[in-house]
């Protein structure tokens, strides 16, 4: 058993590991990456990419089926599912080869195998032990399921809906959150009957209520069906499909059941309770340095309770490591992380909501406006329908942006950089944005807040 001695080992090489590893070595600290599967994680393997490239898929298909009315002679003559997943695989594949590369040319020692904590500052892996005067712990999450709900044959989760070479003629998802109707928007695009199953009374119930109301208008239109409110009890399988009853005795059959019921963090079996991680529910607890219940060992990621996103990994890798070097980065702010929800239409949204503003700053000291994209000439140009919605704390800054539409994901930029900054609506009304684009549409509700509203009524 050899002893290998470092600045920092780093258990998991996702999001959240392998930043951590990036900015570590950056700063001159000699750094080991252990790593069981693929550098990259869930993101660049099994999550944000290939689900993405397969969206992109769905667009050109609905952008296909729906040529005419853009005056152009075209026939969606079907989807060669194959043929989507050499696309997507070449797509992970190149930025795999990037990201191997990047990491091969810093002072990164990377062990490939499973790792486990085997001391205060020791993990071991093939037999040999990596001593950090710090570790980072980032082992990320898995698919979680329900109580006695078996993830088997022809009862799926997004690692497996990844890799089906066909396209399903029906589909029920268990979940209406951000996995579930991602799914359900590349499904429906591609041909297939989809069905969502969701608890709470609402699709994306983590997002602002009108937000989740005109998504549930936007699915209704696309023809995918939803069930909110109700509960799953289980699921019957046969050699053609599924079954699955709900607590009220409503009765859906289909081909496959994807379970969208959110992530688990990956933390059992690693020696981390053992030698003094504090772990509630599964999680890793840390205080806002990310520093763990044990001296000079950090987490990153998904391990960390909060939200379960790649950009908030890679955050939390870059600040670890700079907090390891003595640079004292400042703490990073969860409300501040934008998200985005990826299905025709899109949502993107930071801050607060509003019933959560209210709740912290009362109805009476904020003001809230929507801006309909219906008033936006490139929206028009491509069809889509949805709002940015503003929040304000009256006399004050923007405090929660809140979008949905077609490609609304792609002005998260501008958004989160206004709150952040605590922008003023009338220092954003004063910033030109370029016509005809959809980002004016964020100009437009800022002007319209600022109280001179230009292609919009009061
Ligand atoms: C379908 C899907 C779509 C998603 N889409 C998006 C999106 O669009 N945008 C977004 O921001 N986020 C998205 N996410 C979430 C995103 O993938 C995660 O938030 C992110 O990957 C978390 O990074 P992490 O470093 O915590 O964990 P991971 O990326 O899961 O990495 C953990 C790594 O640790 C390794 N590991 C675990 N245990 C050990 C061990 N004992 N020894 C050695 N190695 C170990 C694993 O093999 C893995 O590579 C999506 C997730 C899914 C499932």
């Amino acid at each position: 058993m050899a002893e290998h001695n470092f600045d920092v080992v780093i258990l998991g090489g996702g999001s959240g590991g392998y930043a951590a590893a990036l900015r570590s070595a950056q700063l001159g600290l000699s750094v080991a990456l252990i790593e069981r599967d693929k550098l990259g994680g869930t993101c660049l393997h099994r999550g944000c990419i290939p689900t993405k490239a397969l969206l992109h898929s769905a667009e050109v298909a609905d952008v296909t089926r729906d040529a005419a009315a853009y005056g152009i002679n075209a026939t969606l003559q079907g989807v060669d599912m194959p043929a989507v997943n050499k696309y997507r695989d070449g797509i992970v594949d190149r930025l795999f080869k990037g990201l191997t590369g990047l990491v091969g040319s810093k002072a990164i020692t990377v062990v490939s195998g499973e790792g486990r904590m085997t001391g205060q500052n020791s993990i071991t892996a093939n037999g040999d032990v990596y001593t950090g005067k710090n570790l980072v712990l980032a082992t990320g999450s898995y698919s979680k399921t329900l109580p006695g709900l078996e993830i088997a044959g022809r009862v799926i989760t997004s690692e497996q809906a990844l890799q089906l070479d066909f396209v399903p003629s029906k589909v029920i998802i268990l979940g209406g959150g951000v996995i579930g109707v991602e799914f359900a928007s590349i499904w429906k695009s591609f041909g297939t009957e989809v069905t969502i199953i969701e608890g709470l009374p609402t699709l994306v119930p983590n997002e602002d209520a009108s937000v989740s109301k005109a998504m549930e208008r936007a699915y209704r239109k696309r023809g995918i069906n939803f069930k909110t409110g109700v509960r799953f009890q289980g699921v019957q399988q046969s050699a053609t499909g599924v079954v699955v009853t709900l607590e009220n005795g409503e009765q859906f059959d289909a081909e496959l059941l994807l379970v969208a019921v959110g992530r688990g963090p990956n933390t059992a079996g690693f020696g981390y309770e053992e030698n003094g991680i504090n772990i509630d529910r599964g999680y890793v607890i840390t205080n806002d340095r990310l520093l763990t219940s044990v001296p000079g060992v950090f987490a990153a990621g998904d391990i960390v309770p909060g939200l379960q996103l790649a950009h908030r990994g890679f955050q939390q890798g870059i600040f670890i490591a700079e907090e390891i070097a003595g640079l004292k980065p400042a703490t990073i702010d969860e409300l501040g992380i934008p998200k985005v929800t990826y299905s025709e239409p899109e949502i993107a949204s930071v801050g607060l909501t509003e019933a959560k503003a209210a709740e912290i700053h009362g109805q009476d000291n904020i003001s809230v406006y929507e801006y309909n994209l219906g008033g936006n000439g490139k929206s028009q140009i491509l069809g889509t329908a949805g709002f940015v919605k503003l929040i304000r704390k009256n006399n004050g800054p923007i405090i929660g942006i809140h979008m949905i539409g077609s490609r609304v994901g792609e002005q998260i930029g501008e958004a989160q950089l206004i709150v952040n900054w605590e922008a003023f609506p009338e220092e954003v009304a004063s910033l030109v944005h370029a016509h005809p684009t959809m980002n004016e549409a964020l100009g437009e509700a800022h002007l319209a807040l600022a109280g001179k509203p230009l292609h919009a009524h009061a």
